[in-house]
């Protein structure tokens, strides 16, 4: 043994702040106690008792998918590792793909079906615009892909894709397959997988679902499932292979060892949308990124997207050019404790509103972190008429509740 026993480890209770900060960026995202105490669980990977709770999650997904005849699979890794699973299975190489760019998360896909040896034609979408219908029936015409690729929600420059049912009826009529990244967006805001038509959604943990980040969802259409089962071809991937994956989720066998915790701890996160009911959750979502926004703007601060095309699960907010985006973000986080995420494009910088992140409580205190950092830091907002729009704009939902809304 010649490598020395590192010498300056420290515990993590001295690297961990005494209180967590609050995490209200564009993800991870706060969990329940219920989803972390979960997650603190190991059992058997192939016992009844996970077989119980894999059949649970299943049927769970399809309620949070909306789809009956979906094909629910699981896997260990990021969001990305969903994308990729998606991606691997459907594309078929030398076939021909069409992926509509809004912005890093889209060309992500893109990327990935260029790996999988497809023809990617790319259709650029202006910056903070959504993709038309028009725009992506004249590109699905002129390419005649197999498989189309779109995030609903593009996390990167907080811009949604609002015509989504329609463009999947469009690559339906065109007998394309769409492949839709939910992964800020499912449970956040309408999403019919069986409705709509859409063959394959991809999600993660650590968004919508207000999980852990590392165990992830993918479902399959019928139509998307006999393609993968009527392949031929070896696929590249080992453990993000569906027809082996299959193994674990439908016929209780072994294909890896399965993150045992995580799908504990999704079962926990899938439950209590379950238990809140779509539409509940989803007027919570909207009632708190519109309070959120309302708040922002009357600060003085403007909002990078317009209002039709933009999303209410990340808000993304312009900066002014007196006051830079590291600074604000560093600055909310030494004082305030609370964090929020800058960008990867746009001078922007954003606010999640994702599961647990939604609570007014939590609102309150980003906001007033947010409006108090920028006058510290020489840019002076109105800080008091920012807060005063979010409460009357909560206030708004609270007394005249839409049908359902019930108020935890
Ligand atoms: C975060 C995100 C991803 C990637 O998820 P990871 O867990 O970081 O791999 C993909 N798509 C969208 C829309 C996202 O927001």
């Amino acid at each position: 043994m010649r490598i020395q026993v590192p010498k300056k480890i420290v515990p993590l209770d001295s690297i961990l702040p005494d209180e967590p900060l609050l995490m209200m960026g564009a993800g991870p995202v706060p969990i329940p106690a219920r989803v972390a105490a979960a997650n603190g669980i190991v059992i058997n990977h192939l016992g009844d008792t996970m077989a119980q709770i894999i059949e649970q999650v299943k049927i769970m997904s399809g309620y949070v998918f909306q789809t009956n005849s979906g094909h629910i699979l699981g896997v260990a890794g990021p969001g990305s590792a969903a994308m990729e699973m998606a991606i691997a299975n459907l594309v078929v190489p030398g076939s021909k793909v069409v992926s509509v760019i809004n912005g890093f998360f889209s060309s992500r896909l893109a990327e990935m079906s260029e790996r999988m040896q497809a023809n990617v034609e790319r259709l650029h979408i202006v910056d903070g615009q959504s993709a038309t219908v028009q725009q992506v029936e004249e590109s699905i015409k002129q390419h005649r892909p197999q498989v189309l690729t779109i995030v609903q929600g593009e996390t990167s420059n907080t811009t949604c894709n609002t015509d989504l049912a329609e463009i999947a009826a469009v690559a339906k009529r065109y007998d394309c397959l769409i492949v839709v990244d939910a992964v800020c967006t499912l449970s956040t805001m309408p999403l019919d997988m069986d409705e709509w038509g859409i063959d394959a959604v991809i999600t993660g943990g650590q968004k919508g679902l207000s999980c852990i980040p590392g165990v992830s969802l993918v479902g399959f259409s019928e139509r998307a499932w006999d393609l993968i089962l009527a392949r031929k071809d070896q696929l590249r991937h080992w453990c993000l292979d569906a027809k082996l994956a299959d193994q674990f989720w439908y016929k209780k066998s072994y294909h890896y060892t399965a993150p045992v915790s995580g799908i504990l701890a999704i079962h926990e996160a899938l439950r209590l949308i379950c238990n809140e009911t779509l539409s509940v959750r989803f007027e919570r979502h909207l009632r708190c990124s519109q309070a959120l926004q309302a708040g922002i703007e009357a600060m003085g601060l403007k909002l990078y997207v317009e209002p039709a095309s933009r999303l209410n699960s990340v808000v993304g907010i312009t900066m002014p050019t007196s006051v830079d985006s590291k600074a604000l973000l560093k600055h909310m986080s030494n004082r305030h404790r609370v964090e929020i995420s800058g960008s990867f494009g746009p001078n922007i910088v954003r606010i999640g509103q994702m599961g647990e992140q939604c609570r007014a409580h939590n609102l309150f205190r980003t906001l007033h972190a947010l409006g108090s950092s920028f006058n510290s830091l020489g840019q002076k907002l109105n800080l008091p008429g920012g807060v005063a729009a979010l409460e009357t704009t909560l206030d708004k939902y609270e007394f005249e509740p839409a049908e359902g809304l019930k108020l935890a």
